[in-house]
């Protein structure tokens, strides 16, 4: 039986791509009876029928589901976070980090709108003001991607307006399936069009600093990159949304703390006060940054909060 990926599903149809070739489809009822339904990103098994459409016949599992957008099978989550309008948040970031690690993707950042920086300043380190544990303070954008790069995670420093890192950008989106994520008003739409021209995405040129946004809702759709692989049309979703997460499992969440975590003098370690907590240690002899591990306390903190409360 033939094989493809759903790309896009519109009024009951799911477009299933082919070899560069897209096949509007049905889906057999069978599915509707299981309350279960195609989703964009699936690979399917479908047969032609005689109107020269298609017929969904089966869904492979799949490895990884999004509730927002409704898109399974990504592979990978590029972050995007400007270095100004808004100002880089690390907080944020480290929230989506968790939740990248937790679903098991593969992880870009992206710190965008660097022309700003060369703008605001003629040194090329640039001192920007930083979100960090809700307070304000001034650190290098330098120093941000030097930590997250010594974690082990991929970071890119690119401008819409220069072009800047937009080639680097598309050889880590070539040949995976990637969704873009980060707060209203970072450029992921700008991005998507300068990476992907004769896409065409609305953007948004209303003033960030009124804090609006554009909240159009859209349908969700798998673009083909040149080279392979494909991204989603989504720049409007700003939070990655997952099955809940559970407070033991957000040590693990935090990439730098699994090598320590594992000579916890105790299992289960919570390693907010425990003796013989490596992963403290690790922070007091500055092994694991000051931020990440606020970072950490902070969610944690929230988290058990918030289990209280129901
Ligand atoms: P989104 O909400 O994340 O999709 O952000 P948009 O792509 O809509 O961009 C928000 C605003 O930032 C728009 O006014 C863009 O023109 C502007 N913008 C986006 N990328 C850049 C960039 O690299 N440099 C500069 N200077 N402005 C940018
Ligand atoms: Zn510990």
């Amino acid at each position: 039986m033939p094989q493809g990926l759903i790309v896009k599903a519109l009024s009951g149809y799911y477009y299933v791509e082919v070899s560069g070739e897209l096949i509007q489809c049905r889906a057999r009822g069978i599915f509707k009876k299981r309350g279960e339904s195609p989703l964009v990103g699936d690979y399917v098994e479908y047969t032609l029928t005689e109107n020269g459409e298609g017929m969904v016949d089966a869904i492979s599992p799949r490895s990884s589901e999004l509730i927002r957008p409704p898109i399974s099978n990504v592979e990978q989550a590029i972050l995007v976070f400007s270095v100004q309008e808004p100002e880089l948040n690390l907080q944020l970031l480290d929230k989506f980090l968790v939740h990248i690690e937790h679903a098991g993707l593969d992880v870009v950042i992206c710190f965008t709108k660097e022309d700003l920086l060369d703008e605001s300043s003629m040194e090329k380190d640039a001192e920007v003001s930083l979100s960090f544990n809700g307070e304000q303070e001034l650190t290098k954008i330098e120093d941000a991607e030097a930590l997250y790069k010594q974690i082990g995670y991929t970071v890119i420093r690119t401008s819409s307006v220069t072009g800047l890192g937009t080639e680097e950008l598309m050889a880590q989106l070539t040949g995976k399936i990637s969704v873009f994520a980060g707060q209203s008003g970072v450029g992921k739409s700008s991005m998507l069009n300068a990476l992907l021209p004769g896409l065409a995405l609305e953007t948004n040129q209303i003033s960030m600093r009124l804090g609006r946004g554009k909240h159009t809702t859209r349908h969700v759709e798998l673009i083909p990159l040149p080279a392979g692989g494909f991204v989603a049309d989504t720049p409007g979703f700003s939070q990655l949304d997952f099955l809940e997460l559970g407070v033991e499992a957000l040590g693990d969440c935090f990439r730098e703390f699994r090598d320590y975590a594992a000579g916890c003098k105790f299992r289960g370690c919570t390693h907010l006060h425990e003796p013989g907590c490596k992963v403290l240690a690790a922070k007091e002899a500055g092994e694991v940054s000051a931020s990440r591990y606020a970072h950490y306390e902070l969610f944690y903190n929230e988290m058990k909060e918030k289990k209280r409360r129901y």
